[in-house]
């Protein structure tokens, strides 16, 4: 369970926050530094912890640490001993189980076939009940993480291989996973039959001519280390890795694929290519739908920094309204900085965020951002534009409204606490104490993704927290799933 600290202005617990990232490369010389330079490019992903775990041919060795991945690995004293060429890495933003060094990844474990590390980003949303049943039957858990029913099924598996024994886990798990797996064996990169999460492959030469192999939550961490984008890991593919041996598996019944959508408003960087298409170019897009679809008569565009900004350049140039910063955002805020008492708190926000004055009095601000989740940050915002004297705050949202929970690995709240999951769209606007507020529609989403509508009926991405169409089964969510089915037949019988 996740807590927030008040007095973290890094997190004022109002964005979606990003869920994990992850990296491996085998065949390179160092290969911990090259996962530690992929980690550090995917370090928007998660910002709690990291880990590596590298292979040198007999051992695995392990680095897991709380913040940051600057500061942690880029210690000699950490890195000298992640010996071997190959390794993968782990950035965190913790989903599930709790905040402590325990759930840290890599996991790493001693199985009767040898050792196996495993880096996850998703969420296995049938976990608990795995857990229950694994316990049952004798195992122990080291963590709170639901990575670590993988290994238990794993272990337990009575098939005879390593990778046979993996996909008979995977078959036995729900929910969303990429993952990247290490064994004596070879390292091996799947997804999840749906695709969910993200996870590219990339190769980078190496000085004797050989080439090593990468996988990565997004292409940004390639252009980082050097690499070369191969094409993305199709959804429920397997990829093995054995010296300079690569075998492609496709061990699941093939199902059309549900990529998640929000990695296109929010999650991945906006320098990374997605699905063929580039992450930045898409928000641009998504701002330009937004101005079509809820124009407003203003002076200027304002970015909320930083993920608004790509989608207010869109919004800026599609309505012929000026773009300019209005709000400038610190960055160098940390996590501790700020001391307890109510009136530092509340001055901690302006650490984060300050209005551009001179450029905001007296003037009709658009403010572009990409979601609202409970509505204090926008709240915040627009109060920040009043102060600054601005003549009039029209906010629009390059998302529509947040209405579900995500299950599959990204932090959002309980139902309850989502703004739009209990307010009308003007009951939002008088909460956030703007002139008027909108989304972008669900169709508009898919049409600056280049699709003429959301297909109701094969929808081509995740886009459940938005319409609580959920791609699978919930089975630890039973109660939840129930009602937003429900929900859902009954909008469609609508
Ligand atoms: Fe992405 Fe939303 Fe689906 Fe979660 S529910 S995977 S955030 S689209």
């Amino acid at each position: 369970m996740l807590t927030t600290n008040p007095f973290d202005v890094s997190q004022d617990g109002d964005t979606l926050h990003e869920e994990c990232g992850i990296f491996g490369i085998s065949g390179a010389a160092d290969a911990a530094r090259l996962v530690a330079l992929g980690l550090h490019a995917l370090q928007h992903r998660g910002q709690e912890a990291a880990g590596i775990t590298s292979f040198d041919g007999t051992e695995f060795h392990t680095h897991r640490a709380m913040g940051h991945v600057a500061g942690n690995f880029d210690r000699e004293e950490v890195m000298v001993p992640l010996r071997g060429s190959v390794a993968c890495g782990h950035v965190r933003y913790s989903t599930t189980g709790e905040t402590a060094l325990r759930n840290v990844q890599p996991l790493y474990a001693d199985l009767a076939s040898g050792g196996f590390a495993i880096a996850h980003n998703g969420n296995i949303s049938n976990a608990m009940r795995l857990r229950r049943d694994l316990v049952r039957r004798g195992s122990i858990f080291q963590s709170t993480s639901d990575t670590e029913t993988i290994i238990h099924l794993v272990a337990t598996s009575n098939y005879r291989t390593v990778v046979d024994k993996f996909i008979d886990a995977l078959k036995r798990v729900e929910g969303a996973y990429s993952l990247i797996v290490m064994t004596p064996e070879g390292m091996i990169a799947c997804r999840d039959p749906l695709g969910i999460r993200p996870l590219v492959m990339g190769k980078i030469e190496q000085s004797d001519g050989s080439e090593a192999v990468i996988f990565a939550s997004e292409t940004v961490a390639l252009d980082v280390v050097g690499a070369t984008f191969v094409r993305s890991i199709e959804p429920g593919e397997l990829v093995m890795v054995k010296g300079s041996e690569i075998t492609s598996h496709s061990p699941f019944a093939p199902v059309a694929p549900r990529p998640c959508i929000f990695e296109f408003v929010y999650f991945s960087r906006p320098d990374s290519i997605s699905e063929d298409r580039s992450v930045y170019t898409v928000r641009k897009a998504i701002g330009a739908q937004l101005a079509i679809e809820s124009p407003v008569e203003a002076d200027l565009v304002i970015p909320v920094p930083d993920s608004g900004t790509p989608a207010a350049l869109g919004y800026a140039q599609e309505s012929g309204i000026p773009f300019e910063l209005g709000i400038i955002r610190s960055h160098y805020v940390g996590r501790t900085f700020i001391q307890p008492g109510d009136k530092v708190r509340h001055l901690g926000v302006k650490l984060k965020h300050n209005a551009n004055r001179a450029l905001i009095k007296g003037k009709r601000v658009v403010l572009i951002d990409d979601s609202i989740v409970r509505g204090t940050t926008s709240l915040k915002i627009v109060e920040m534009m009043r102060e600054a004297v601005a003549a009039e705050v029209h906010m629009r949202i390059a998302s529509p409204p947040t209405r579900h929970s995500c299950f599959y690995g990204v932090d959002t709240p309980e139902r309850a606490k989502l703004l739009a999951a209990t307010k009308n769209l003007e009951e939002m606007a008088t909460y956030i104490k703007a002139d008027s507020l909108a989304f972008i529609s669900i169709d508009g989403l898919y049409k600056a993704l280049g699709e003429p509508q959301r297909n109701a009926i094969r929808p081509s991405h995740c886009d459940a927290c938005f319409t609580g169409d959920y791609p699978t089964t919930l089975t630890d969510q039973d109660d939840v799933s129930s009602v937003d089915q429900f929900a859902l037949l009954a909008e469609r019988m609508i």
